[in-house]
C-alpha cells in the first residue's frame, strides 16, 4: 500500500484559510478511497477548530532549529469523516500567531515555516521514515524536499511540490538559510539561490523535488509561457519534463445542498429569500451577483470589480461580497455601499464558512473576475449550488467554465468586457437560457475523487523516478 505524507499550512475543516485549507481537507480522504494510505501533517495553530475531535498527544519530537534544540508535541487525530492521520506539531513560539490570516508575507511567518520544514523533516528522518511519498504544497513547505534530498539521500522517500499558487514564494534574507542548519558553501542549489541575497523557499521546493504539480492545465500552460525572466520561471521551464497540471476538485460532502436540477427553482428561491432577509436587501426577485474571495488585489481582480458595481445596482441587481484581507479594500468595498445603498449592497469582511454556503445557495450569478486564477474552487462551489459563474478567462476558470453553457467567461482583463458579460447575464436572467445554464451547472462533477486519482498516478510516477535515481529505498 502506497504511504503518502501530505504537508500543508492548513487543513478543512480544522484550519482553513482559502481554496489550499480545502484541498488538503479533501484529497487525503480520497486517496484513501483509492487504498493510498494517506498522513498529513500541519502547524497546531491557536486558531486550529479542534472542537469535536478526539485529539491526543502521541509524542515529543526534538528539533534542532537556530543552534538550539527546540521541543514540538506532535498531536494526532483522524481528519473529520475519515480514518486518515492527521498530524498537528504544536509549538507556541512559532505557531502561536499562524493559521489568523493567509499570506501574511512577514518574517514571523517566513520563520514559522522555516522552522515547520525542519520540524517534517525531522519526522520523516525519524521513526516515521515509513512514507514512500512525501507531498509538499506552497512555499511553506519547500525546504522540505531539499532537506530529506540532502540528509537522507538513498533512503529518502519520493518527492512531490505542487505549485498553488507562484505569485506566493516564500523569499527571505539568506540569514534563515543557518536557522534552518543549512550551511553555505555546502548547498550548490542554495548558494546559487541566495547569491541574490535572498532565499526562495518555492523555488527550492521545484529545484529538489521529483516532480512538480500546479493546480490546473491551464495553469500549468501559462507558467511555462510565462515572459518574465525571475530565477523561478527559469528553473520551472527547466524542469518542464517533470510539471504538469492536475485540476483541484471538491468535496461535495462538506458543502450539503438540498436541490438538485430535477427540482432547484423552489429550493433556491427559498434560500434566496432567505439570505435576503438575513444580509437586510430589499426583497425582490433582482437578479443577485456574488463573490466570495481573500481580497487580495495583485488576484482577484478587485480594481475591475469595483469599477462594474455601479452597472450591477443601476442595471437594477443587487450584490453580495464576503470576503476579507486587505483593509484598505475592504474600506473600498463599505464605501461603495455607502454610495449603492445598503438594500442593494451587502458587504461582509469576515471569514464564515457558513454564511458563505448561505450565499452560494442564495445567489444567481457568481462574480470570479481573477486577474489570474490557477485553479479557483469557487466557480465549482457556485456551479454545484447552481449560482452562474463570470469569469475572466484565465487558468483553472478557462477549464472548468463552458462559455453560454455554465458561464460566462471574458478574455481581457478589463471592466470593459467584464460589463459585457454581466449584460448576458442580465439579458438571459430567468429565460429559457438561463434556467439551461443553471441546470447545466447543477449537472457537473467537479469531485476531488477524480483529482486523487490523477494524484495517485503522480504519486507512482515520482516512486518510479526515485528508484530509477537511487534503487528501492532500503528502510
Ligand atoms: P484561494 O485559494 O485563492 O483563496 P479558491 O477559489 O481556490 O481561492 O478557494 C477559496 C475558498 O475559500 C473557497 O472554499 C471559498 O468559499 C472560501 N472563502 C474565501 N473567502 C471566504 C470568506 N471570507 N468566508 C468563507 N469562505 C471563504
Amino acid at each position: 500500500m502506497l504511504k503518502v505524507l501530505i504537508c500543508g499550512s492548513e487543513v478543512a475543516p480544522v484550519i482553513k484559510l482559502g481554496g489550499l485549507g480545502d484541498v488538503i481537507g479533501a484529497l487525503p480522504k480520497s486517496l484513501e478511497k483509492l487504498g493510498v494510505d494517506a498522513n498529513v501533517v500541519v502547524p497546531f495553530f491557536l486558531t486550529a477548530k479542534t472542537e469535536n475531535l478526539k485529539i491526543y498527544k502521541s509524542r515529543d519530537l526534538l528539533v534542532p532549529y537556530d543552534g538550539n534544540t527546540r521541543k514540538i508535541d506532535v498531536y494526532v487525530t483522524k481528519l473529520p469523516g475519515s480514518n486518515v492521520d492527521l498530524y498537528m506539531l504544536k509549538n507556541d513560539e512559532f505557531f502561536s500567531e499562524g493559521g489568523k490570516s493567509a499570506f501574511l508575507n512577514n518574517l514571523a511567518e517566513i520563520k514559522a515555516f522555516s522552522f515547520f520544514s525542519r520540524c517534517v523533516a525531522e519526522l520523516i528522518k525519524g521513526k516515521f521514515n515509513t512514507y514512500d511519498v512525501v507531498h509538499c504544497n506552497d512555499w511553506h513547505t519547500g525546504l522540505i524536499t531539499h532537506i530529506l534530498q540532502d540528509e537522507l539521500g538513498i533512503s529518502r522517500p519520493a518527492t512531490i511540490i505542487t505549485i498553488h499558487n507562484l505569485s506566493y514564494q516564500g523569499t527571505s534574507d539568506s540569514s534563515i538559510v543557518r536557522e534552518i542548519g543549512l550551511d553555505p558553501g555546502v548547498h550548490k542549489s542554495i548558494d546559487w539561490d541566495t547569491s541574490d541575497g535572498d532565499i526562495n523557499f518555492l523555488m527550492q521546493g521545484i529545484m529538489s523535488a521529483d516532480f512538480i504539480n500546479t493546480v490546473s492545465p491551464s495553469y500549468a500552460e501559462e507558467l511555462l509561457a510565462s515572459q518574465d525572466s525571475s530565477k523561478i520561471s527559469e528553473v520551472l521551464i527547466s524542469r518542464k519534463d517533470r510539471f504538469l497540471g492536475i485540476l483541484n476538485g471538491v468535496d461535495y460532502s462538506s458543502f450539503p445542498r438540498d436541490f438538485d436540477k430535477t427540482n432547484w427553482q423552489p429550493g433556491k428561491s427559498g434560500a434566496k429569500t432567505r439570505l435576503l432577509e438575513e444580509l437586510n436587501l430589499q426583497k425582490n426577485d433582482a437578479p443577485v451577483f456574488s463573490m466570495i474571495s481573500r481580497l487580495d488585489p495583485n488576484q482577484k481582480g478587485l480594481d475591475i470589480l469595483m469599477d462594474v458595481l455601479p452597472y450591477i445596482i443601476s442595471s437594477g441587481g443587487k450584490f453580495i461580497l464576503l470576503g476579507s484581507g486587505n483593509k484598505e479594500w475592504e474600506n473600498k468595498f463599505r464605501e461603495a455601499q455607502t454610495q449603492l445603498g445598503a438594500q442593494n449592497v451587502s458587504i461582509n469582511t469576515v471569514f464564515d464558512s457558513e454564511l458563505a454556503v448561505r450565499i452560494y445557495k442564495g445567489s444567481d450569478f457568481f462574480l470570479i473576475p481573477s486577474k489570474f486564477e490557477p485553479c479557483g474552487l469557487t466557480q465549482m462551489i457556485s456551479m454545484w449550488y447552481g449560482a452562474v459563474p463570470v469569469a475572466h478567462a484565465v487558468g483553472g476558470l478557462k477549464d472548468t467554465i463552458k462559455q453560454g453553457k455554465t458561464g460566462f467567461l471574458f478574455n481581457t482583463y478589463s471592466s470593459d468586457d467584464f460589463k459585457k458579460s454581466l449584460t448576458k447575464c442580465f439579458n438571459i436572467y430567468k429565460s429559457q437560457l438561463y434556467f439551461d445554464i443553471v441546470e447545466e451547472c447543477l449537472n457537473q462533477d467537479f469531485s476531488v475523487d477524480k483529482s486523487a486519482k490523477a494524484y495517485k498516478e503522480l504519486y507512482e510516477k515520482a516512486v518510479q523516478i526515485r528508484e530509477d535515481a537511487y534503487g528501492s529505498v532500503c528502510i
